[in-house]
């Protein structure tokens, strides 16, 4: 099972027709090594970005599976 962490901060760029990326930064819940990445929300997730979401991801340290909270 995967552990959950809130993202430490996130940050949305801008939107367009296919997507949006996204900025994370985050800690990890299991070694807390602090992470960054990218990532790219599509258009038809964008309720998902104004109302909150979740995004699973792989600890670039540890290599362990979470959830990462952005709310
Ligand atoms: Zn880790």
């Amino acid at each position: 099972m995967s552990k959950g962490t809130i993202a430490k901060s996130y940050k949305v760029g801008d939107k367009d027709e296919t997507g949006v990326f996204v900025d994370l930064n985050f800690i990890c819940p299991h070694c807390d090594f602090e992470d960054y990445k990218m990532i790219l929300v599509r258009a038809k997730d964008f309720d998902e970005i104004d109302n909150g979401f979740e995004t699973d991801q792989e600890c670039y340290h540890c290599g362990k599976d979470m959830i990462v909270q952005c709310r």
